[in-house]
């Protein structure tokens, strides 16, 4: 029976419990047992060094009919992974099992079918995200493969961004020289070394940016997007009403899209984005002449929406205060900034972002159980409506690349790369 893990990593998305347990429940439907990792990479740097006691089993207080449909360890979501804080290197666990009934100690959980029973509409992710320092050293990740191997997790799912999924894609380069490494020091024998010579490892994209190249779409954009529409739309009623500018800066580091999509289903007046700054320099001017046009056939109200990450031509950033001051001082219009901030994150997914991380977390399931060593390891993606495998390491390098064009200021070719039906 193949050991499926899941984890969620880097920021958090909508759809990141859905894709959780799709995961779960397509591994135990395919007689696969399902884990979970909490807390991202740093779970499985961390691993489970508290044992797992009967105390935990026994806390359930369950009718024995339905504790069967349960997993050997604590309940997900009824015994809540609540830390406390957030997880920060070297803090330790701040909860108490005693207490609580926690996880205390075991970050790498058995989970059942009932586990994960109504996270498909739930914001967020259940068993956590977390950014890990550790996993970035080649020692954070030893300790990670000797825990995958202890736990006899033979196959693993990463949904996150493309820095997880970066993250991934090194641990799948360096899985062979690790577990040498881990051979060498004693830490687990040729049996092991030789059943665990291949990681199985596959790639979702949660991210709200839909920043992951070779992918139409990331888990977690659609619900930012429905969030920021929601948002432009109650800006847009005070904006008319008082005839007012409105700068609304939105997320999007090296990738526009959020800005973009939000621009054209907002009916914006004017957008920055990364991969494409204002093309006349000074950019004041190119944007004050667009709105001016558009005031004088009659427009009330003004939105201009800024990606976080806008610059101009020479990389200097854009930032919303400072197009305030240009619409105020320029246009002379009443104008406000709106930061829409983490509202963007949060909240249900909106119907795709259930659907596509379901049908993504069924074929991860897939990909693991056909996986060969000879083949590459996958980034599960969606293009022109359908679910596809993507080389993992093609997608991380692709999108690698086009934040290289952005930072060699080449922006014709980040757009290109981003969409190659681009025309300048
Ligand atoms: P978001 O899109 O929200 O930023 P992300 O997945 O890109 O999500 P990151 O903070 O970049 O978020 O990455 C999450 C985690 O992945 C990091 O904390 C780190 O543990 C791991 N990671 C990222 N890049 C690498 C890398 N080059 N090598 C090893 N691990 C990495």
């Amino acid at each position: 029976r193949m050991r499926i893990a899941v984890l969620t990593s880097g920021g958090d998305s909508a759809g990141m419990n859905a894709a959780v347990r799709a995961v779960v429940k397509a591994g135990i439907s395919k007689g696969c047992e399902s884990y979970v990792v909490r807390e991202g990479y740093e779970g499985l740097v961390r691993g489970n060094t508290a044992p797992l006691t009967p105390r935990r089993v026994a806390q359930r207080h369950l009718p024995p009919e339905r504790l069967a449909r349960f997993s050997n360890e604590a309940l997900v979501k009824n015994l809540s992974f609540g830390e406390g804080p957030a997880l920060k290197e070297g803090a330790g666990d701040a909860d108490d099992d005693e207490e609580g009934g926690t996880l205390k100690g075991r970050y790498i959980v058995q989970v059942g079918w009932d586990d994960v029973r109504g996270w498909m509409g739930e914001g967020g992710t259940f068993i956590g995200s977390a950014r890990s320092a550790t996993f970035r050293t080649p020692e954070g990740r030893l300790k990670a493969a000797h825990n995958l191997i202890k736990e006899g997790i033979d196959g693993l799912v990463v949904c996150g961004g493309d820095g997880s999924l970066t993250g991934a894609d090194r641990l799948r380069s360096e899985w062979p020289e690790l577990v040498q490494q881990l051979l060498a020091s004693g830490e687990i024998n040729e049996h092991q070394a030789a059943l665990y010579s291949h990681l199985k490892i596959v790639g979702l994209v949660g991210s709200i940016d839909n920043d992951m190249a070779l992918t139409d779409l990331t888990i977690g954009a659609p619900t930012a997007l429905q969030r920021i529409c929601e948002a432009i739309d109650n800006i847009n009623s005070t904006a008319a009403s008082h005839s007012r500018a409105f700068v609304v800066e939105v997320m999007g580091r090296h990738c526009g899209w959020l800005a973009l999509m939000a621009g054209v289903s907002a009916g914006a007046d004017y957008v920055f984005i990364p991969e494409q700054p204002p093309k006349s320099e000074p950019w004041e001017e190119e944007m004050c002449e667009v709105i001016k046009r558009h005031r004088e056939v009659g427009k009330r109200k003004t939105i201009v929406i800024v990606a976080e990450g806008a610059h101009d031509r020479d990389l200097n950033p854009i930032k919303a205060e400072k197009v305030k001051e240009v619409l105020s001082n320029v246009l002379k219009l009443d104008t406000r900034v709106t930061t829409l901030g983490h509202t963007q994150r949060g909240g249900r997914p909106v119907a795709m972002d259930r659907i596509l991380p379901t049908l993504q977390g069924i074929d991860a399931v897939n990909a693991l159980l056909e996986a060969t060593p000879s083949q590459p390891s996958y980034m599960i993606g969606i293009r022109e409506n359908k679910i596809l495998r993507i080389p993992l390491v093609d997608a991380v390098q692709q999108t690698q690349a086009v934040a290289a064009a952005i930072e060699a200021r080449d922006f014709a070719k980040a757009m290109g790369l981003r969409d190659p039906e681009f025309d300048q």
